[in-house]
């Protein structure tokens, strides 16, 4: 019984059989679980979002839509200027399929996104 009383308990959004099962393994197995779940991870993260931030820009918010990505980020420019941090600006980015094969991300501009909801 005292062996169980530092027994981690599972986050919340683990699924049930997930969390059910995980306990059951051995450490070496456990260890595989994990590099599978990053390898699933990256895969996840390269398909779902064509959305990278560059070197002077800050992603606020990125959520998936029905069919493109609605995307707030910030940029900043050169030192010296007064105004930076610009923005926030609102995008809705979209993965355009090439006649020749391939994707093309295009980001669409829609405007500075006012601070009205934070
Ligand atoms: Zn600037």
């Amino acid at each position: 019984m005292s062996s169980h009383e530092n027994e981690p308990t599972p986050p919340e959004g683990l699924p049930d059989e997930v969390a059910a099962e995980l306990p059951q393994l051995t450490p070496d197995e456990l260890r595989n679980t994990i590099i599978y779940a990053q390898e699933l991870l990256q895969f996840h993260d390269e398909t779902a979002s064509p959305v990278e931030p560059g070197p002077n820009e800050e992603i606020l918010r990125a959520t998936k839509r029905d069919g493109y990505t609605e995307v707030v980020k910030r940029t900043t420019c050169a030192e010296d200027c007064g105004d930076c941090p610009h923005g926030p600006y609102l995008y809705h980015v979209k993965e355009e399929t090439r006649p020749e094969g391939g994707t093309k991300v295009h980001w669409m501009f829609l405007g500075e996104v006012y601070p009205d909801e934070e």
